[in-house]
Parts: structure tokens; C-alpha cells; sequence
């Protein structure tokens, strides 16, 4: 691929250990699939804000063009309206994959992309995630575990599209020698996230601030692992300062030289009832709860193990639940508002 010349483009790893330097120090061509959704668009803001040339390819099935609306008209920034699952043609120099679409089509879509990247000599970055280790027998959850997941119930449609995607991105790596990442996310809250996809931060924080009681599935002894978005793809200003403690997820992943797959996650793990309660605290002390009967096949614990990536990517996050929370609630509050005034409310 061409570049224009120019930019340090790793400036911000400057004085970095152990920051691998991947590929190149010129100016990148960048593809994001899924960049208008919730991660996707922090993940640009991050891209554009280094110097690089990125590309959005977003349907627009769960994101918004409000995410990247703040981009239009930066000549590094460029929005395609375009379903992964139709081929295409780009050329570009990486592949952050993350459009996830409805499954089975995920594996369509991750086909094209791995296609392109094969075309073009481009690396490849899959974002699955900690669904493929399904209801899981080993705890913590380290990469090696192989997952316990049914393959015909409600949610098998996600994990197992993610376990294919995988497939198909080492089967690639190994037959076509495409360069490839595999990130597996567990579960990440944060500001720009769908307001109403029934993720259970968001169902959360949107009912304390209507002021409708917190819907807990089950008994609500589940656990999950939750960490807020900057500690996946993105720092804020402050955390500058502390660049030799950490440098992001999803772009050290991209630019070193591991394959991985690696858990990229937060390891403090609570129950839903107790995330009600970090949630009634940061933003309504008279907020309450009401149970709902759980879905099927409901993973009963999740909690990465991220030595592998604190050890070979330098990557650990810094950003408690209690810290990442209260960060979130102002994004939601606007939107919800706007959302009322949309109604005529
Ligand atoms: P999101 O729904 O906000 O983002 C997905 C984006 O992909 C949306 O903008 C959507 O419009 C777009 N998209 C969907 N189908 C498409 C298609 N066919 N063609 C083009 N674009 C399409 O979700 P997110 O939370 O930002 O997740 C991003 C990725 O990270 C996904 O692959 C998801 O599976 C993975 N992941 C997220 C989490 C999490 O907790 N947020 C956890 C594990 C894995
Ligand atoms: N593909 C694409 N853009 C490209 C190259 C390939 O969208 O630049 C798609 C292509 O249409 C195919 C998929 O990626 O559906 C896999 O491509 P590959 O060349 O690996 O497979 P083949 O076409 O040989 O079956
Ligand atoms: N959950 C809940 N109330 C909600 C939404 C979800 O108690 O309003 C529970 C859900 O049953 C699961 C956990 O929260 O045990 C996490 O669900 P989510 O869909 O956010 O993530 P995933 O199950 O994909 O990890």
C-alpha cells in the first residue's frame, strides 16, 4: 500500500519497555470493521488521534453514526456504509475485525475479511470473545481451556459463530500465511454503549437512571468479569503519565508479533447482585431490583486469566468498577434524555 509520508506514528509508545513496534513506523492504512459500534468507535478515536488513516465499514445494525459523528470531515477518517457479509475491495495495510453480525452471518463476514487481508497482505485482527469458552468448567478462564459450550441452545448462535471465527482466522494464518490477532473480550462497559441491547450494564445503569428497579436474572449469584472500554482500546489524557505501566489491548495486540489468542479482560469478578449494588450506589441510593427468570444455558462464572497478556503484550487494566462506572453515567444520562425528548415525553 501507498502512504503519504510522514508522522511518528508511535508517539505515544515512546519511552515504552517493552512496546513491540510491529510494523513499520510510516503512517498506517486501517480498516475497522464495526468502528460506528460501542468499542469500534473508541478504538478509531484512538487511530485517528495517532495519525493513522482509518476506514470505517459499518452497517449501522447496532452502531451510530453519532459515535464517529465528531470525525466527519477529518480527512483520516472515512465511514462506509457496507454489510461484511457482500465482499469488498480495499486496500489498506490492517484489519481490526469487529462488525459481529446477527449469526450465522458473523462467519460470513469474517470469511471476507480474512479473503481481503490474504489479498492485500494486510494483518488481521479478530475481536471474539470469552462466549467461547461457554459455561465454563475451568475458573479462572485461561486461553488453553477449550470451553464447554452447547452447540444448539439460545445463545449458541454467538459463541459458536466466535469459536468458527477463530477457526477460520488460524486456518488462514496457517494455510494462507495471513498475519492474524485474536483478541477474546470479555465483557466491557463504557460510555457510547447500546443503550438497549440487554447487556446487563447497560440494562442497569438505563433503569437507575429512569428510576425503574434493576432486572437481575436468576438468583443473581452469576458472575461476570467487567472492564471499562480505555483499558481495552483507549487512555485518557491522565493516564499518559503512567505509559510505562500500560499500554492498550486491542492496538499492542495488533502491532506485536503474538498470534495469541489472548483474554483481554478485567479479572475483578461480581455477582450481578453485587454490580446492582455498585450501580444503586454511583447513581441512585433509593434504586431497587426486581428478578426476572434467567435465560438458558447462562454462564454461571466468568473471570479471565490474563497472565499471557500481561506477560508477552505489557497489557493489564487499571480501571476498577467502581472507577469505570460513574464514568459512563453522564453519556447515558444525555442520551436517555434525548431519547425522552425524541418521544415527545
Ligand atoms: P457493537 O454492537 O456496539 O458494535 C458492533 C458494530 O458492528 C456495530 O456498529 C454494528 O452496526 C456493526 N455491524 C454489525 N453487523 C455488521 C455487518 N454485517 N456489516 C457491517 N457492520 C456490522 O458491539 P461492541 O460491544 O462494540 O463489540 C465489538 C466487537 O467486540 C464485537 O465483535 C463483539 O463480539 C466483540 N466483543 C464485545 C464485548 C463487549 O463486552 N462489548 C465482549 C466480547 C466481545
Ligand atoms: N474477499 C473480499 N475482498 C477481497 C478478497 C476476498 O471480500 O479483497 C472475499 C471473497 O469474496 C470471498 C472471501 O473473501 O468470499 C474469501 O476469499 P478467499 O480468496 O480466501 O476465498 P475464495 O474466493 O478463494 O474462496
Ligand atoms: N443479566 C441480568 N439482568 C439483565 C441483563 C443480564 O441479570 O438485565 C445477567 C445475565 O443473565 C448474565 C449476566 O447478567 O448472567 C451478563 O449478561 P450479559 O448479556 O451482559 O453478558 P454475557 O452473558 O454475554 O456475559
Amino acid at each position: 500500500a501507498n502512504h503519504a509520508a510522514g508522522g511518528t506514528y508511535n508517539k505515544f509508545a515512546n519511552g515504552v519497555g517493552r512496546v513491540p513496534v510491529g510494523i513499520g513506523s510510516k503512517r498506517k492504512r486501517i480498516v475497522v470493521t464495526g468502528g460506528a459500534g460501542f468499542v469500534g468507535s473508541h478504538l478509531v478515536d484512538k487511530l485517528v488521534a495517532r495519525g493513522d488513516d482509518v476506514i470505517v465499514i459499518d452497517n449501522f445494525f447496532t452502531g451510530r453514526k453519532e459515535n464517529v459523528v465528531h470525525l466527519f470531515g477529518n480527512p483520516r477518517f472515512e465511514l462506509i456504509r457496507h454489510d461484511v457479509v457482500e465482499p469488498i475491495l480495499l486496500e489498506v495495510d490492517q484489519i481490526y475485525h469487529l462488525a459481529c453480525p446477527a449469526s450465522p452471518t458473523n462467519v460470513m463476514g469474517t470469511l471476507n475479511m480474512l479473503g481481503l487481508a490474504k489479498r492485500i497482505g494486510a494483518r488481521f485482527l479478530l475481536t471474539s470473545t470469552s462466549e467461547v469458552y461457554g459455561d465454563p468448567l475451568e475458573h479462572p478462564q485461561k486461553e488453553t481451556y477449550w470451553g464447554h459450550v452447547n452447540p444448539i441452545g439460545v445463545r449458541s448462535c454467538y459463541d459458536e459463530g466466535k469459536r468458527t471465527a477463530e477457526t477460520l482466522a488460524m486456518d488462514y494464518h496457517r494455510g494462507a500465511g495471513v498475519e492474524v490477532r485474536i483478541a477474546r473480550i470479555f465483557n466491557t462497559y463504557g460510555p457510547r454503549m447500546c443503550l438497549d441491547d440487554g447487556r446487563v450494564v447497560s440494562n442497569f445503569v438505563s433503569q437507575a437512571i429512569r428510576k425503574q428497579p434493576m432486572t437481575v436474572y436468576g438468583d443473581g449469584k452469576q458472575t461476570r468479569s467487567f472492564q471499562f472500554v480505555s483499558d481495552l482500546v483507549y487512555k485518557f489524557f491522565y493516564e499518559f503519565k503512567a505509559r510505562d505501566l500500560k499500554v492498550d489491548g486491542l492496538v499492542a495486540l495488533m502491532e506485536g508479533e503474538h498470534v495469541g489468542p489472548f483474554n483481554l479482560g478485567n479479572p475483578g469478578e461480581f455477582t450481578m447482585l453485587e454490580l446492582a449494588e455498585v450501580v444503586k450506589e454511583t447513581i441512585d441510593p433509593s434504586a431497587s431490583i426486581e428478578f426476572k427468570p434467567n435465560t438458558a444455558d447462562d454462564p454461571h462464572k466468568r473471570k479471565p486469566d490474563i497472565s499471557k497478556a500481561k506477560d508477552l503484550l505489557n497489557w493489564e487494566p487499571k480501571i476498577s468498577l467502581r472507577d469505570g462506572l460513574p464514568r459512563m453515567v453522564d453519556d447515558f444520562r444525555n442520551r436517555i434524555l434525548n431519547e425522552d425528548e425524541g418521544k415527545g415525553n
